[in-house]
């Protein structure tokens, strides 16, 4: 028996058949909807460990199907589950709910995946969340999809899958699945794609797992909606839901967010360092930092950014490794107390005018502290809240600093969220406030750590899925942030969506890859402060790659940098620096808050350069020598558009992008305007930044 739910542009088949259900096919715009599962349930036999699933469409004893106009439900009965799904369909698509009732004794529902569908076009683009945002183009097609996406599985919320929402489309037209989750509930998102298909599959991770007799809500809803457009176009349905329900949104005006003070949200450059190593330390350092071998100048760390700021004439900040005594990555979380080069030395920036900011890990214990004489220790203290895996065992890293005295690799041990770990790092905070002289904190891992399901029976909450990963950290960082000094700047790494009422602003040091677009900006920018790129490491001495990272950071409204300081001996380096710095100073007060327009289209004859992946990926990024984007100022005044050459040649251009989109009423008497389309073509200088306020 069939079942159909339609709007305009779309409808999705049910087929009812031998005591199951299933997707029998479909359409959304130029995309089809192939045969799939509704949903799988994953279960364990909590006496014998043993795991099975159990698919829509097989091995229930019964359905019940309630069919309105708008409205389908199914109910699954089997003896001892139960799962209900709810959709509810409009003119542009399906809102799909589901919960699910466990009466066993014996089994636990380990988790359940929402409705998504099972996708399949000759040709069509592929937009997922990761990094800043990446479109594979021709997904079906693309013999390098893997090495695009990079993993096929995503912890939700976490660095590299920071948002909840895909789109698939063919020529401006397709579908956006979105999971409408006001509360960021952790999930696995899975990306299964062979030729001409592709579905996504979001695991919602059971509470209570591993329990017997546990039910649950899949949190929120999934949507799967028309999409006239893009990436783009899917950004802004997701904005539209994250900033009337989202609980992570904080309060913003046309200048930005209320609680950040405005030097910081205005700063255009960043720079990172480490101070010099002491004996106590040994040859551990921050791997990504310590590119480059170290200067015999013990106070290059200071005396070069000063040197720095006063070559750009700007504001820069300043985010500083190892000034506590411990090692790197080793005897975590005693930071304190601060070593005297860090005290003295963030004094001297600071009167000088750098905005300074320790580093500390706000999330990991290192698991042999014990050894080295700390009377709170991880097998005293921090044990008890460590996140415990599936099989009962503590969760760790491996990380390759050792500890000094027999050598053994330090083990990071993640810390749930707990009224210990609250305490211990509310009085590092504070400790910091007090004892040193910095312009506030950076907290390592808070919004890149995923949101695994931790199965402690003894921590405050149910085993496995759940929001208390979020809701426990945010709890932490609201205490921390109101009683941190008025004009303090916090900031984490990465740029997990659920944390970002807890900070000023997001690390994004790892959005170098290819394939990226600015959809985080699209949907946050003005919400959150957005630092920077991975810009040293095995990338150091590629001053096209440098010269690309910080354009297309410019175009993605991010604030600039996160290199050392060294940068000011690189003579092409500085030299771009001092072009396009004082440009996104002049132009803070328009990132604070404005809107990221859909990118204008640009060619040139030049063609990209191609460079050898940054960080561990492992696609080359194609570089454009020519790059464009477009912001609205948040009170709507006006527009920009920024045209950008990053080559030391001069290059022509063909710029496009609809007039009436962008909201300007005249244009330029250079522009060519045709149904709202407007058009212009020229040179640009080397290294020009040529800009438009219309
Ligand atoms: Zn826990």
């Amino acid at each position: 028996m069939e079942y159909v739910l339609k709007g305009s542009k779309w409808h999705v088949c049910i087929e009812l058949k031998d005591n199951g259900a299933y997707i029998k096919e479909g359409v959304f715009g130029n995309i089809n909807i192939i045969q799939s599962e509704l949903f799988t349930v994953s279960l364990k036999d909590i006496t014998s460990n043993e795991k099975y699933s159990m698919p829509s469409s097989l091995g229930w004893d019964s359905i019940k199907l309630e069919m309105y106009e708008k409205r389908l439900s199914l109910i699954f009965y089997s003896c001892c589950i139960t799962v209900k799904v709810n959709a509810i369909s409009d003119d542009l698509g399906i809102s799909w709910t589901a919960d699910i009732e466990n009466r066993s004794d014996a089994l636990s529902v380990m988790g359940m995946t929402y409705p998504t569908p099972y996708m399949q076009a000759e040709h069509f683009d592929f937009f997922a969340p990761v990094s800043s945002g990446m479109v594979v183009p021709n997904a079906g097609n693309n013999p390098d999809f893997d090495k695009i996406i990079n993993q096929p599985s995503y912890v939700y919320p976490s660095g590299v899958m920071s948002m909840q929402y895909f789109a698939v489309y063919r020529d401006n037209l397709g579908i956006y699945i979105g999971f409408h989750d006001e509360y960021a509930n952790s999930k696995e998102f899975e990306i299964k794609h062979e030729e001409e298909k592709i579905k996504v599959d979001s695991f919602f991770h059971g509470i209570g797992a591993s329990l017997a007799a546990n039910s649950f809500k899949l949190a929120g809803y999934s949507r799967w909606q028309m999409l006239f457009g893009d990436w783009y176009d899917a950004s802004m349905i997701y904005a539209s839901f994250v900033r009337k329900k989202a609980c992570w949104i904080p309060k913003i005006d046309e200048n930005g967010r209320l609680d950040t003070a405005m030097r910081y949200k205005d700063i255009p450059f960043w720079i990172n360092d480490y101070i010099p190593n002491s004996p106590l330390q040994g040859d551990n350092k921050p791997m990504s930092l310590s590119s480059v071998k170290d200067t015999a100048d013990k106070d290059n760390w200071i005396n070069t950014p000063i040197k720095l700021k006063n070559e750009l004439g700007t504001p820069i900040a300043y985010h500083v490794y190892n000034w506590h005594e411990i090692p790197f990555n080793i005897n975590y979380p005693h930071f304190i107390p601060a070593k005297d080069e860090y005290i003295k030395g963030s004094a001297k920036l600071r009167n000088n005018g750098i905005y300074v900011i320790p580093y500390i890990n706000a999330i990991s214990w290192e698991m042999l502290d014990g050894e080295d004489g700390y009377t709170v220790n991880f097998e005293n203290t921090g044990i008890h809240s460590a996140v415990i895996d599936e099989n009962g065992e503590i969760y760790y890293v491996k990380y390759p600093q050792k500890k000094m005295k027999n050598g053994s690799p330090s083990m990071l041990a993640p810390i749930c969220p707990s009224k210990t770990w609250e305490d211990i790092i509310y009085d590092v905070s504070e400790q910091i406030a007090l004892t040193t002289s910095s312009d506030g904190i950076y907290f390592d891992q808070i919004a890149a750590h995923g949101a695994h399901p931790c199965f402690a029976k003894d921590h405050a909450h149910l085993p496995g899925g759940g929001n208390y990963w979020v809701s426990g950290y945010n709890k932490m960082m609201s205490r921390i942030r109101a009683d941190k000094p008025a004009d303090a700047y916090h900031f984490t790494e990465c740029h997990a969506e659920p944390y970002m009422k807890s900070f000023d602003g997001y690390l994004t040091w790892t959005w170098v890859r290819d394939c990226q677009v600015p959809a985080f900006p699209a949907v946050y920018l003005g919400y959150i402060g957005m630092i920077g790129r991975m810009l040293d490491g095995t990338k150091k001495d590629d001053i096209m790659y440098f010269r690309h990272q910080i354009a297309q950071s410019f175009l993605y409204g991010q604030q600039l940098g996160w290199c050392k300081s060294d940068a000011l001996y690189n003579e092409k380096k500085i030299e771009y620096l001092k072009i396009i710095v004082p440009i996104r100073y002049r132009y803070a007060c328009l990132f604070r808050a404005a809107t990221l327009c859909r990118p204008p289209k640009v060619t040139t004859s030049k063609k990209p350069v191609i460079a050898s992946p940054a960080l561990w990926y492992k696609k080359n990024i194609t570089l454009e020598q020519v790059l464009a984007g477009a912001f609205r100022y948040a009170d709507g005044h006006s527009t920009v558009l920024f045209l950008l050459n990053i080559s030391e040649t001069e290059s022509d251009f063909f710029l496009e992008f609809d007039k009436a989109e962008y909201k300007i009423k005249k244009m330029p008497s250079d522009f060519k305007v045709k149904e709202n389309i407007a058009t212009i073509s020229g040179k640009l200088g080397p290294l020009e930044i040529r800009i438009w306020e219309l």
